[in-house]
């Protein structure tokens, strides 16, 4: 089943004047896929990411997004995440006194209420949460912490992950926006991906490390380039950036221009 389908979308910074940054992409994810958007900085990865968000900075100028049949630039981002997109990575901030437990368990609650599915009370949420540590290999102590409070790198990725495995997402969208993430970090950014693979659900990543698809093999990955998807393949492709990097790609292009 086609889960994502977008077509032509065009989007600049919100305003008058605003710069446009993505130019015509079109990507196509079905349910079960592994997507993996990579490119140099500046390509407008997280731009993309955002947009299919619903962020406010960015205006949606021409072209469509459908999700699960649904018109998704009709939905606000509240919406989208009740539809069951998410983000992760979307609260990288640190939250001083409200604790994970008690900010995750609103969160699911509020989808499951959109799914028409009871909510659930603190022991089955309990219940959830152990579950997914132990899938996750997750310490019980983060819970109590505060959100992000003091963790390091490599705690706040297997945090996030672990928000995203329990919020029950059907679009994972995960991007790498962190200069500086260490090996631990990617590491677990990507087993924790192998981890929500299933068949009814699809997974976005957007890295310009090379390095993550050592840890997960994506479906396809695409190369992102000023604003377009310019070239998609198989996990091999991956391969092809790894030994050449961008460069052939550009020059093929600007030949083709
Ligand atoms: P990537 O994630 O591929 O590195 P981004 O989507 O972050 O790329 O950015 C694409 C380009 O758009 C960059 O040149 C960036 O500086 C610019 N850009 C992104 N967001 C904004 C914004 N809110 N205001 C101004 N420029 C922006
Ligand atoms: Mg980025």
């Amino acid at each position: 089943m086609e889960l994502l389908k977008i077509e032509g979308l065009e989007a600049k910074v919100a305003g008058v004047g605003g710069r446009e940054i993505l130019k015509g992409v079109n990507l196509t994810i079905r349910a079960g896929e592994v997507h993996a958007i990579m490119g140099k900085n500046g390509g407008g990865k997280s731009t993309l990411a955002q947009v299919l968000m619903g962020k406010e900075s960015y205006e949606v100028t021409s072209g469509s997004i459908t999700y699960q049949g649904k018109d998704l630039l009709e939905m606000d981002t509240e919406e989208r995440a009740r539809e069951g997109i998410f983000l992760a990575f979307q609260y990288p901030v640190e939250i001083p006194g409200v604790s994970t437990s008690y900010f995750l368990r609103a969160a699911v609650n509020e989808t499951r209420k959109h799914r028409g599915q009871p909510e659930l009370d603190a022991k089955d949420f309990l219940k959830l949460v152990k579950e997914k540590q132990s899938l996750l290999k997750i310490d019980s102590s983060f819970m109590n912490r505060a959100i992000n409070e003091g963790f390091s790198g490599g705690e706040k990725k297997r945090n996030e992950v672990f928000q995203m495995a329990v919020c029950d997402p059907t679009l994972c969208i995960m991007d790498e926006t962190d200069s500086g993430l260490d090996i631990d970090a990617l590491k677990v950014v990507a087993q924790g991906a192998n981890t929500l693979r299933r068949p009814d659900r699809a997974i976005l990543m957007v890295t310009h490390y090379q390095r993550l698809l050592d840890f997960i093999k994506p479906d396809y990955v695409h190369v992102m380039i000023d604003g377009r998807i310019v070239k998609t393949g198989g996990p091999e492709l991956a391969q092809e950036l790894e030994d050449f990097g961008y460069d052939p790609i550009e020059k093929s292009l600007a030949g083709s221009k």
